[in-house]
């Protein structure tokens, strides 16, 4: 009868409730990843190549998988760039950062740990809130953090960044430019944004010892960062003859798998106990 019917209709809805909720958009599926904490950073170091001195390291996001083990960001930073959700991303990533570093950093000030930005970040003064949010009080220090803002993507308004780079300077942070020689900014970014610190893209110290071109080009880089004041960065070195290239060129600063690759939290904590002992 009717008593029956309604019955039914009402398992039938339950049911589509229960297949929508095990079927969940990929949007729903990142958000429910965020809130488990799934995202999280591993750290790469960054060495003093002139002292062989742990300088700090860059915090780089990783997503777990359910059975173990991580994915790197190229199988989901485009998605959630496009859904927004890399600001929610990024912003739990830098508390479990200031919470695992925070009592190793706090005993060694002159650790510094980066973090990636994209375009968007450059775009709203939210950044400015954000960052004192998470860091204010905390034993992660302003003057220990550091943000990139990548040359690979265009940013949308120079001169709307060139402020909120500057507030985020007033704070005590650093601002580097990542990726340098690989796109659009160029000199003019390195010029008008008033950066600190200048990462030369991978691609010229892959070319030591083997393109004069770009040899010349670390060689004009270094220059122009020593003489805007501005600190330099080489990244992705993965040999010995590069390191002694960069450092025969007056580099001090470099990232790469030579040293380290990222590291999970424990790993990179039990380096700065082993390199830099208290
Ligand atoms: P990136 O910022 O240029 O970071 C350096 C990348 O090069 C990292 O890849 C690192 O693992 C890798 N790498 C370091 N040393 C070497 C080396 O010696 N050889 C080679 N072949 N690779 C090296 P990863 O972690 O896969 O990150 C890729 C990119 O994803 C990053 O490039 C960055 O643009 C983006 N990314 C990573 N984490 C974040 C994040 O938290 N937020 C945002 N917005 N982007 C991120
Ligand atoms: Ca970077
Ligand atoms: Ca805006
Ligand atoms: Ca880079």
């Amino acid at each position: 009868g009717n008593a029956g019917g309604a019955v039914l209709a009402f398992i039938s809805i339950l049911g589509a409730l229960a297949v929508a909720r095990h079927t969940e958009g990929p949007v729903r599926a990142i958000e429910s990843a965020i809130r488990r904490g799934d995202f999280i950073p591993y750290y790469q170091p960054l060495m003093c190549i002139r002292t062989g001195r742990l300088l700090g390291c860059e915090a780089l996001v990783r997503r777990k998988r359910p059975g173990g083990g991580v994915d790197g960001p190229g199988a989901f930073i485009p998605m959630v760039e496009a859904t927004g959700q890399i600001f929610e991303i990024t912003r739990s990533m830098m508390a479990h950062a200031r919470d695992e570093l925070g009592p190793a950093y706090n005993a060694r000030p002159h650790l510094k740990v980066s973090f990636n930005l994209v375009a968007d970040h450059f775009s709203s003064l939210k950044i400015v809130s954000d960052m004192k949010e998470i860091f204010e009080g905390a034993q992660v220090k302003m003057d220990q953090i550091v943000l990139e803002v990548t040359e690979r993507q265009p940013l949308p308004n120079l001169g709307e960044a060139r402020v909120i780079i500057a507030k985020l300077q007033e704070l005590g942070i650093r601002i580097a430019l990542d990726d340098v020689g690989t796109g659009h900014g160029g000199m003019s970014y390195l010029l008008k944004l008033g950066v600190d610190q200048m990462k030369m893209d991978k691609m010229f110290v892959d070319a030591i010892g083997s393109d004069r071109y770009s040899t010349a080009i670390i060689d004009t880089l270094v220059k122009l960062a020593a003489d805007l004041n501005i600190e330099f960065v080489a990244e992705g070195v993965e040999t010995f003859e590069q390191i002694a290239y960069l450092k025969e060129h007056g580099v001090d600063a470099a990232q790469g798998y030579v040293f380290a690759p990222p590291l999970p939290g424990p790993l990179y904590l039990e380096l700065i106990q082993t390199l830099d002992p208290i």
